[in-house]
Parts: C-alpha cells; structure tokens; sequence
C-alpha cells in the first residue's frame, strides 16, 4: 500500500523518508506544477540525521493525478488543512484511511466532516524537526507518535510499517485526552513566551502568571470532560519550561521569523471551547487578546 504524503514540509519529510529508507512505497503530493519543479531540480528529499545527510529520490505527483489514494499522510499546517485535504478529496478511495499530524485541536474535526466515508486518525507528535533548505528536513528532536481514532479504538494492520520505519509509535486508545493536554501545554507556556520575548526557560521568573493560566485551563479540562489531561497540569508545565529552558517555543519561532502561527487551533480553540461551555477564564481570554494584539502590531494573521 502507498504512503502518499500531502505537504513536503518539515515533518511530512521526516515521515517520507524515514518510510522510504524501510524500503516502503511512498509518493509525495506538492502544492503545484512550480513546487513539482523545483523539487526535481531537487532531486528528491534530504534527510540529515545526526550530522549525516542522505538523499532519497521519492517519487512525487500533483494533487490532480488521477490514481486513487488509499492511505494519506496529511502533514500540512493546522490553518491548510482543509484545503489541502479538499485539493485531493475525489481521489481517495472508499475506506481510505488519513493521518492527521496537525497540532492543535479543530483541524482534525473541520477534516473528518468533510471525509464521511474515510477514516481519520489523529497523531500527537513530540518529534521534531526544521527545513534548512527547500526539501531538506534536519531531524532535530527525537521523540514518539501517539495514534488514535476517537471514533474506534481499534488500531489499524499497519503499524508494523511505522516500527520497520523506525518511526516511534503507540497507538492511543484516547488520542484526544493526549492532544487535549498537549493543547494546554502549549497555551501555558507559547503565548507567553511570545509577549515576554523569551526562552522557555525565561518563564521561570514568571511564576504565577504561569500558575493562573494553568488554574484556568484545568477548570476547562475538567469541563470539556478530559480530566486525565488536567491532572498535575502545573507541575508538567514546570517540568517542561525546566527541561526545554534553552528552546524557543514554536509560536515564538513562526512570530520571530514572520510566519503565520497556528493561534485558532491553541489558544484560539481553548478560548472558544471556554465561551462554548460558558465558562468564564479572564486571564486566558485576557492572554489571546494580548496575543492576538502582538501578531496584529506586527502584520501577522490573527487566525
Ligand atoms: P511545515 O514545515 O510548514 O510544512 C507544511 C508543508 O505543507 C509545507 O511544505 C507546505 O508546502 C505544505 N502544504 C501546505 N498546504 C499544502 C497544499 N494545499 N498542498 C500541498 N502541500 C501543502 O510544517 P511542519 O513544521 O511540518 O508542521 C506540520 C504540522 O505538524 C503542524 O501542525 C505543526 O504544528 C506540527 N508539528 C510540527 C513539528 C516540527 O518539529 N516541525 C513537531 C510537532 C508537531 P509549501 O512548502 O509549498 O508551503
């Protein structure tokens, strides 16, 4: 069965050619006729791992081709998801199965009603990795995959080809517990490394704004019905500000380098989930109005 990979970026190339060195079929779907090109200048894809580069010549295609599409790795961003997703709708085969890598919450769920007769299955991700250059990706942080389909606890035949991939794995009987405490994660520590201008690491002098939102996002786990991934949500986020102190946060790298961030899909999405249960959380809705107020001053899309 074909991997067929939609988004050639960061970690769409991390995933194809880890598959394609297994030996694994792969194609990769770019955006255009201009994208095609430049990556047959290209040549295929480099891989560079620690500190050694290897080139794998996948084979890639426009979204328009007309051969069906049975298993689709869809690794754009959470904000290009369903269009991307629309761009190559009629040719996925009845029972085709999607992996959604996206971050965030609400990407997953704009794509799966769009997909009735599909199966999606969502990803958490801790990996990571950064493009140098066109159609190189640098493997940069090891870490794991969490699968799951919040609609069937099943776990697809397939996963052995992740392990022949060297892909680290483990599917998720609750998926959206993992991703609603990666969401939380992500909205205690991002923002506000965004309006201090700092390392992960430079939250530890702000300590009780940290505690509050943390206070504030349990209450709405605990609403939206996801207790497990409010448990102990403060002393996680100690621990990762503690281990991560040298990182720059990724909201803080896409503001940094005038890139879109993926703002509706965190604190966006947390603030909305809040308004929907009517739940009232004055220092998150204050932390995205001055988020939001941050990327507008500096011409960046506040969606
Ligand atoms: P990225 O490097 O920006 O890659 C996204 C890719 O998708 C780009 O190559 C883009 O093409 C392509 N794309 C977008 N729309 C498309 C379309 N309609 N047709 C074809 N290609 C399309 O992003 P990323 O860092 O891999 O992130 C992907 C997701 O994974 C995000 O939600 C991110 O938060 C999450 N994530 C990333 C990491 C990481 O370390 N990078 C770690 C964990 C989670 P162009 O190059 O033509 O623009």
């Amino acid at each position: 069965m074909t991997w067929h990979i939609l988004g050639a970026g960061s970690l769409g190339s991390l995933w194809a050619t880890r598959l394609a060195r297994a030996g694994l079929p792969v194609r990769l779907i770019l955006r255009n006729r201009r994208r095609l090109e430049a990556y047959r200048q290209a040549g295929g894809l480099t891989l560079i791992e620690a500190g050694h580069a290897q080139q794998y010549a996948i084979a890639a295609e426009l979204p328009q081709t007309d051969t069906p599409i049975q298993r689709l790795l869809l690794a754009c961003k959470a904000y290009g998801a369903q269009d991307a997703v629309t761009s190559i709708a009629t040719r996925l085969a009845p029972g085709a199965e999607l992996l959604l890598l996206q971050n965030g919450l609400g990407s997953q769920d704009e794509v799966a009603q769009r997909l009735p007769g599909q199966r999606c299955l969502f990803v958490s991700s801790t990996e990571g990795a950064f493009r140098p250059a066109d159609f190189q990706v640098e493997f940069a942080g090891h870490g794991h995959n969490w699968l799951g389909d919040p609609g069937n606890p099943q776990p697809p035949t397939w996963l052995n080809e992740l392990q022949r991939a060297g892909i680290a794995h483990q599917w998720s009987p609750d998926i959206l517990a993992r991703l609603w405490r990666k969401l939380a994660l992500n909205c205690a520590i991002n923002p506000l490394t965004v309006l201090h201008d700092c390392r992960n690491g430079g939250l530890a002098e702000h300590p009780a704004e940290v505690a509050t939102l943390c206070a504030e996002l349990a209450e709405l786990l605990q609403r939206c019905g996801q207790p497990a991934a409010a448990e102990d949500l403060l002393e996680e986020v100690r621990r990762v500000i503690h281990a991560t102190a040298a990182n720059y946060s990724s909201m803080h790298q896409d503001v940094a380098q005038g890139r879109r961030t993926e703002i509706s899909y965190l604190l966006g999405y947390a603030c909305a989930a809040a308004q929907r249960h009517q739940l009232h959380l004055p220092h998150l809705q204050h932390l995205q109005q001055r988020l939001l107020g941050h990327l507008q001053a500096r011409g960046l899309p506040v969606n």
